[in-house]
């Protein structure tokens, strides 16, 4: 297992599309390896192909509930249905959002209460998850990494121009920059 570089907000890959994954063979599971070390070292609670410079579409996640409980594995392929966004703005505190591709920043974002995942997993089988809340936001997030969509893309008006600011002002928004998990500690 490996730890990867995590590529930053800029870099064409991020905001491409990704292809399906046709090959469940070795060098999938050790990416899912890879990716779940490379999460865990960041930390974060989810992570997607795209973000690692592999324009695959899966993500993994890793995130303890409300209720304590582990919520943890990779969706290969996946399929999201979403109930209705709400509308209003978003709060500063329960719906602030991050992602280690835009590392340090926070911003407000609205997202669908409840969600169903539809996936593979690593043996090709399927399986279908309904989540509400966090876990449907991560959901949300990093399904929307697979179709080359950052949570930035998503901002209004007030915070879009707050996640440019940031983006300006760390250098990003250009191809190739990335940052390394347990080596550089922008999340500090
Ligand atoms: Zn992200």
């Amino acid at each position: 297992m490996a730890v990867l570089p995590i590529l930053i907000t800029g870099d064409p890959v991020l905001h491409s599309v990704a292809a399906p994954v046709t090959d469940f063979g070795e060098q999938l599971a050790t990416l899912v390896d890879d990716m779940f070390e490379t999460m865990a070292a960041a930390p974060g609670v989810g992570l997607a192909a795209p973000q690692v410079g592999v324009s695959l579409r899966l993500f993994v996640w890793n995130w303890t509930d409300d209720d304590n409980q582990l919520q943890r594995g990779v969706a290969i392929n996946p399929e999201l249905w979403i109930s209705p966004t709400p509308t209003g703005e978003a709060d500063d505190e329960e719906e602030s959002e991050g992602c280690l591709s835009i590392p340090g920043e926070r911003f407000p974002l609205r997202r669908s209460e409840l969600a169903i995942l539809e996936a593979t997993d690593l043996s090709g089988e399927q399986f279908e998850i309904r989540a509400s809340g966090w876990l449907a936001r991560i959901f949300q997030h990093e399904f929307d990494h697979l179709n080359g969509v950052l949570y930035a893309d998503r901002l209004d008006h007030t915070h879009a121009k707050g996640v440019a600011k940031a983006i300006k002002h760390n250098s990003w928004g250009v191809p190739g920059e990335k940052w390394m998990p347990g080596v550089d500690h922008p999340e500090d």
